[in-house]
């Protein structure tokens, strides 16, 4: 396995998935880089966003943030999680039983990653910038820490 993702960016990461998907009917990153930094995500997405649009979902994931939701693991059956998520970006080896990473009640993913006990601790959200090509959507984000 590669190194240990940051926390507060890869919790970041499912939290603009989730927004992604709140504003924009969009499926989650189907890549993705996460470094302390900054980070970027790629989404499959039929335009570029507007300013006004960025901003909204910038907007929402501070949101979140802010609202200081408790970050909690549960476990399922690999069979009874496949009837709820798309485990795509599962690894062929992730076993019989699938860890479920819930934000609050915002966000419920499959995920070995680590992350935050709760998004307070993330700091503030800020998008950089974003670009369309090829159908890809590319947000590329920084975390102002606490
Ligand atoms: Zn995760």
């Amino acid at each position: 396995m590669k190194k240990q993702m940051d926390p507060c960016m890869h919790s970041t990461e499912h939290i603009l998935n989730q927004a992604m998907g709140r504003l924009f009917d969009c499926d989650r990153c189907f890549s993705a880089h996460i470094e302390r930094k900054k980070s970027k995500c790629d989404y499959r997405f039929g335009r570029s966003l507007t300013v006004e649009e960025l901003a909204a979902l910038e907007k929402e994931v501070n949101g979140v943030i802010e609202a200081d939701l408790p970050v909690a693991e549960s476990f399922l059956a690999i069979d009874d999680a496949r009837e709820v998520f798309n485990l795509g970006r599962l690894p062929d080896d992730a076993g019989e039983r699938i860890r479920i990473v819930s934000i609050g009640d915002y966000d419920h993913c499959p995920c070995i990653g680590p992350h935050v006990a709760s998004t307070g601790e993330i700091g503030s959200f800020r998008i950089t910038s974003a670009s369309h090509e090829d159908g890809v959507l590319r947000i590329r984000f920084k975390l102002k820490r606490p």
